[in-house]
């Protein structure tokens, strides 16, 4: 589309119920990522991003809440898609306020039984409905009740990464047995059933729920009360599923994104802490940390292994030192396969012609026998 709006006909026309139905026309989800409007002087077509475009009108509609300065909208572009849409961004950054988890207060709070941290693995294993303190601190000071942390909760893997993470039905029906919830289409009533389909709760005070009715993902936010820098921000987690619930998450790896964003959903940093909900955190994390440390020896031995049968391998062909890299070892085993092939297919070429003659003599055979009968 590049259809141009003149921004003073926009500005009045628009009221606030036109820019949520907006907002969601502008959604990736409906294709419009390649959508370049013309809007604003001076500015090149292909410079202006639709959600930008829309948080610039959102700011001059609304002048209770004007932006914070110029970089908060450079921030706000680099933070595209949604925390909560259908591909949500899982790179961190610190942002101009300088983001981030105390993974020290992770450390040194896993000598609860409830919870523990790997600092091998960056991840964290909890039971279910224990609380997860964690906490955050930013390098620049913030405004008091200006900022939000969210939380949602996204699978790790590439396959799912686009699924909601909900609820098992046996955990849901727990909250909410007469499935009033989710009966409506796209509307959550979560609030009205004990928050039942929301995995990832927060305890702590003005946590807001949140649905996002085009994602299906429930998420919570947290208000920041004013930081400065060296204040932390402590939140209070809990879950309420298994990473092995049944028609839930189905053992499949979930990792909680936390997205620092102000009252127009602005996204100033992101930080990403792996979890594991479980029962025996301990033993999951001794386990995978010893998966892990397996499969690193492994992987040592066999590049170990690999030595002597390479420096016994007759590579003339081949450019290989001892000192060889992984790719001039590849590089020499598939000239060695190469070889070799080229060997199979004339041993494979000799065994037709075998066949051939071996065929030509019974044939020779046949004749002279029926010669021979015809001679009696
Ligand atoms: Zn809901
Ligand atoms: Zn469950």
């Amino acid at each position: 589309m590049t259809e141009s709006f003149d921004e003073n006909t926009i500005l009045n026309d628009l009221r606030a119920e036109d820019l949520n139905l907006l907002n969601s026309l502008l959604s990736p989800e409906n294709g419009f990522e390649q959508l370049q409007p013309a809007v604003g002087q001076n500015r090149e077509a292909d410079d202006v991003d639709p959600h930008e475009l829309l948080r610039e009108i959102q700011d001059l509609q609304d002048p209770l809440h004007p932006p914070q300065n110029p970089s908060s909208t450079m921030s706000a572009s680099s933070s595209k898609p949604s925390p909560t849409g259908a591909h949500p961004s899982v790179q961190e950054f610190a942002g101009e306020f300088g983001f981030q988890i105390c993974l020290d207060s992770l450390t040194k709070s896993s000598a609860s039984n409830s919870w523990i941290y790997s600092e091998t693995l960056k991840q964290v294993f909890i039971k279910m409905n224990h609380v997860l303190n964690v906490q955050f601190k930013t390098s620049e000071p913030l405004n008091h009740n200006q900022y939000f942390i969210r939380a949602v909760l996204v699978y790790q893997n590439n396959d799912f990464v686009n699924h909601p993470v909900n609820r098992c039905s046996i955990h849901w029906f727990e909250d909410d047995p007469h499935q009033q919830a989710h009966k409506l289409c796209n509307t959550c009533n979560c609030e009205a059933v004990n928050w039942a389909g929301h995995v990832l709760r927060c305890q702590t005070n003005g946590a807001i729920y949140q649905y996002d009715s085009q994602s299906e993902r429930h998420s919570v936010s947290s208000p920041v009360a004013s930081i400065d820098t060296n204040d932390v921000v402590s939140l209070h987690y809990y879950f309420a599923c298994k990473t092995s619930c049944p028609r839930g998450m189905q053992r499949r790896s979930v990792q909680m994104i936390f997205t620092l964003e102000d009252q127009m959903s602005r996204v100033f940093g992101r930080r990403v802490l792996p979890v594991k909900i479980c029962s025996c955190p301990k033993r999951d994390r001794d386990r995978l940390e010893k998966d892990l440390k397996i499969k690193a020896e492994d992987e040592a031995d066999l590049s170990k292994r690999f030595k002597p049968d390479f420096d016994e391998m007759n590579f003339t062909n081949c450019d290989v030192t001892p000192h060889a890299t992984r790719d001039n070892l590849e590089a020499a085993i598939a000239e060695k396969f190469k070889t070799q092939e080229k060997e199979l297919n004339a041993a494979m070429g000799l065994i037709m012609n075998c066949l051939q003659r071996h065929n030509q003599m019974e044939d020779l055979v046949k004749m002279i026998r029926q010669k021979w009968m015809a001679h009696q």
